[in-house]
């Protein structure tokens, strides 16, 4: 009977251990981090970084060839439900995007030079990176529609288009660039496209703003500690062939390796993420009074509280699911899982955060509690990664690819299925048409 909800007890010391040093060091260290310089941050979480390494927990999403504790998805699950409780947490743990992804599309396409020049850099903390596949004039839930070119020139490629919303890519060393190098139609529309590692001051590539967004209003190019929302222009911006991942037209392959995992740990930050604003609401709730009683005793703040607990758990249990399908069966069995908790969990998550908000009244909304900040970045997670309607598309169609359509009436259709019930159970009817029906059942009631 292998159906079991408990968590390994020697992992279970690994999870306190993190978890300890995520409430004790690192929230007091993010609510003091835009006081400090770059060199001051590093100055205070470098010796966190070591004692994260030295516990064996550095890049834990990778396999152990790479530096990695090869956990599987499930463990790694666990973690990045304490890591999603503060922003820096998952940095000083060596997993955090858009870096950990961009990790693993190089493990998986860099040839042994390239992972000698950007990967075990990348991996060791000393080069950053970004990813940047949407563009401002395309839509970037159809990325075979993406306009960025690469033609071929000497022995290397010209790059040519308008990129946006590339995280991290004003402050990055090298940024990851998806082009489209084939305009054969005859080529299948998703093999077109081939990923490039553009290094930072290339010429050519120009870092032109970092966006302003909800979760950071303000526009800029870079930020004091990490960068924002690029846009990015290409002019004739040349590589060369060594700078190209993987062979031509793999780009989609490896973007797909790159978002697939990392959905299942974004998801599991957000549990982390709901679950603090679900504490801080259970407080409020026992603590403020209305008319002489606390919030708590009002139904419909019952309300609040009871449907919050049910969607969390609701949410951290598909996740957990996804997880262990994915360490069972492989990703590709996943895929439905994965797309069902990057939907359901962004929007349980908007919903319990606009909850502790109301909870909280006023001081909800005020910067004095940190819910404002999570509410603005939370509502991101509906768009990036993959649109809601994206992800419902997808789980209808795996749904609805296995089902059989019927000629006529559906199969659940009543007066066919009592026939043929009538039929098979003819020696057990008092009469075989059904005709003693009624009296049975009066008999059967007294
Ligand atoms: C905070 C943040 C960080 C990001 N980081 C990166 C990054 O590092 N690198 C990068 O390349 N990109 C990044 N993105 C971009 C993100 O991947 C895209 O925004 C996303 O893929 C959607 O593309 P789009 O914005 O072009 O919207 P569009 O594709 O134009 O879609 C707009 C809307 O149309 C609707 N829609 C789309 N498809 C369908 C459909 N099939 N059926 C019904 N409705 C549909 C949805 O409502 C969708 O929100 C980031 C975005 C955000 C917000």
């Amino acid at each position: 009977m292998a159906w079991d909800f408990s968590t390994d007890p020697e992992f279970q010391k690994e999870l306190d251990w993190i978890r300890e040093i995520v409430i004790n060091e690192i929230e007091p260290l993010d609510l003091l981090k835009d006081e400090m310089s770059p060199e001051a941050w590093r100055r205070a979480t470098d010796p966190l970084k070591e004692q994260v390494k030295a516990r064996g927990l550095w890049a834990a999403h990778l396999d152990p060839e790479l530096g990695g504790k090869g956990f599987g998805q499930l463990p790694l699950a666990l973690m990045h439900e304490i890591l999603g409780r503060t922003p820096s947490a998952p940095n000083i743990f060596g997993n955090q995007a858009p870096d950990s992804g961009n990790s693993e599309l190089l493990a998986v396409g860099a040839n042994e030079a390239q992972r000698e020049r950007w990967l075990w850099p990348l991996l060791a903390g000393k080069l950053s990176s970004s990813f940047a596949l949407t563009e401002p004039h395309t839509a970037g839930s159809d990325p075979t529609g993406i306009r960025t070119n690469a033609v071929r020139e000497g022995d290397g490629w010209v790059i040519n288009g308008l990129k946006w919303f590339a995280s991290n890519a004003s402050v990055a060393d090298f940024v990851l660039v998806f082009a489209v190098t084939d305009q054969d139609p005859a080529t299948p529309r998703h093999r077109r496209a081939s990923m490039f590692v553009v290094e930072r001051d290339t010429p050519g590539m120009t870092v032109v703003r970092d966006v302003g967004t909800m979760a950071h209003p303000y526009e800029g190019t870079g930020t004091r500690h990490s960068g924002g929302h690029a846009e990015i222009v290409f002019e004739n911006c040349w590589v060369p062939d060594e700078n190209m991942i993987g062979q031509p037209g793999d780009a989609f392959m490896l973007a797909q390796r790159r978002l697939n995992g990392g959905r299942i740990h974004h998801a599991m930050r957000w549990v982390g993420q709901c679950r603090r604003a679900f504490e801080m609401m259970c407080e409020r709730a026992v603590s403020r009074k209305v008319g002489g009683t606390p919030l708590a005793d009002r139904q419909l703040i019952q309300q609040m509280i009871t449907k919050s607990s049910i969607e969390i758990e609701a949410f951290r249990l598909m996740t957990l699911r996804a997880a262990w399908i994915w360490d069972n069966q492989g990703p590709k069995a996943a895929r439905q899982a994965v797309s069902e908790i990057k939907y359901w969990g962004a929007q349980v998550l908007h919903d319990v955060l606009d909850r502790a908000i109301q909870i909280h009244g006023a001081m909800g909304y005020s910067t004095d509690l940190p819910l404002e900040s999570m509410y603005r970045t939370a509502r991101n997670f509906r768009i990036s990664d993959g649109a809601d309607e994206v992800h419902i598309q997808q789980v209808a169609r795996m749904i609805l690819r296995n089902v059989q359509p019927v000629d006529g009436y559906p199969s659940e259709y009543v007066p066919a299925r009592r026939a043929e019930a009538r039929r098979r159970f003819a020696h057990l009817l008092d009469s075989p048409d059904g005709a003693g029906q009624a009296a049975a059942g009066t008999e059967a009631g007294k």
